[in-house]
């Protein structure tokens, strides 16, 4: 079992490797031919911090999502370890029945549609200081896709993986969704200047997502959606004004500190407002 365990986080930890040197050659290249901020250095002040949630959670991520779901299965299973094989590879009842690209599709507008509510919820006290560390980088590109408290990860997507996998959809399908994830949460962040024109209510763009990590508390509230726009179109929550880019990023009034260990730390302690916040800063 801890064989087997240390042997993934290995395999995880190679592609983790493998998908940023992939990443970083992509993503210098597109934002050289169509940069949102032009002359952004493509190494931040805290682009080691960002390194470090790229290269270390996922790991305590990935050991807490086999040890819940293992059990969880186990236990719906009555132990027999075959059968929680066979659930992980074709699925379950009808939804079975369906073909991988479906199971993913549907998949993939379940999380978004729960994943687009947390996202609110965690722009309200008391969780948002959790999800301020996400929010705290004043110069964003695709890295800043890691930046998550691990509380926040864990709730957002962790947990939302492990319910809808308990309702019956092959393990197949949560590759297809942890591979579009990783992929269009890396492009949302980048710093490009697409819109994706006519189908900017079909998919996040990076425009799209650089608004919602605008400075300004009445354009950061709104662009929730990870992969479909049309979520905020539903609830009123979208902003793309013609013409226009964001340009100033951040959360400063909430002093969130530079550090990764201070980070993880941050919300568990009490900080004091800046005394006359933004306007000068
Ligand atoms: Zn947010
Ligand atoms: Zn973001």
């Amino acid at each position: 079992m801890m064989s087997a365990l240390f042997s993934s986080l290995l395999d995880l930890e190679k592609s983790l490797i493998f998908t940023l040197i992939f990443f970083t050659i992509c993503f210098s290249f597109l934002t050289l031919i169509s940069p949102q901020i032009r002359n952004q250095a493509l190494w931040r002040e805290d682009t080691d911090v960002d390194l470090l949630y790229w290269l270390i959670l996922p790991l305590l991520y990935e050991t807490i999502y086999q040890f819940v779901s293992n059990r969880v299965l186990l236990a719906i299973h009555h132990g027999d370890a075959r059968a929680v094989a066979d659930f992980l590879e074709h699925g379950r009842g009808g939804i079975a029945l369906l073909p991988v690209w479906a199971q993913g599709l549907i998949v993939l507008g379940i999380s978004d549609f729960i994943q687009y509510w947390l996202h609110r919820l965690f722009h309200k006290k008391p969780f948002w200081k959790f999800h301020a560390i996400h929010h705290s980088a004043e110069e964003i590109d695709w890295l800043t896709s890691a930046r998550f408290h691990p509380v926040n990860y864990l709730i957002s997507f962790t947990a939302v993986s492990i319910l809808i996998g308990l309702i019956g959809f092959s393990g197949k399908t949560f590759f297809i969704l942890g591979s579009v994830n990783a992929i269009l949460s890396a492009l949302v962040h980048a710093n490009l200047n697409w819109t994706f024109g006519p189908f900017k209510y079909v998919l996040a763009s990076p425009v799209f997502h650089r608004w919602h990590h605008s400075s300004s508390e009445a354009e950061r509230n709104r662009n929730f959606a990870s992969t479909f726009p049309v979520l905020d179109l539903l609830f009123g929550t979208f902003y793309m004004p013609k013409g226009e880019e964001p340009f100033v990023f951040g959360a400063p009034e909430d002093k969130v500190p530079p550090g990764f260990l201070a980070q993880l730390a941050f919300p568990f302690f009490r900080t004091r407002k800046l005394e006359s916040p933004t306007e000068d800063s």
